[in-house]
């Protein structure tokens, strides 16, 4: 069933990245590099949303700083730091795409 809520809070689209964390969820990426801002599905980096409570025996606070908004990442796996967008894209200047 699709609540009213739902609609108002999609997931986040190819190349979005979240505003806000939806209500009784939070927000997790993938291990993926990805630099700060990096959109949602850019060369396979995802932003899931997960249910509360965050089970902290499977993730872990990311403090990457690849969004302003509270993140998790899978537990132990990933450096929990953005790269610099040359890192992820050699020889490219994808400064402007997200
Ligand atoms: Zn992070
Ligand atoms: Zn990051």
């Amino acid at each position: 069933m699709t609540t009213k809520r739902d609609m108002l809070s999609p997931r986040p689209r190819a190349g979005q990245i979240p505003r806000s964390v939806p209500k009784g969820k939070f927000i997790w990426h993938n291990h993926v590099a990805h630099r700060v801002g990096m959109g949602h599905g850019v060369n396979g980096f995802r932003y899931r949303n997960g249910l509360l409570p965050v089970d902290y025996r499977k993730f872990e606070r990311c403090h990457c700083g690849v969004i302003d908004l509270p993140h998790y990442k899978i537990r132990g796996i990933g450096s929990g730091k953005c790269v610099p967008a040359s890192q992820i894209f050699p020889g490219l200047d994808l400064d402007d795409v997200a």
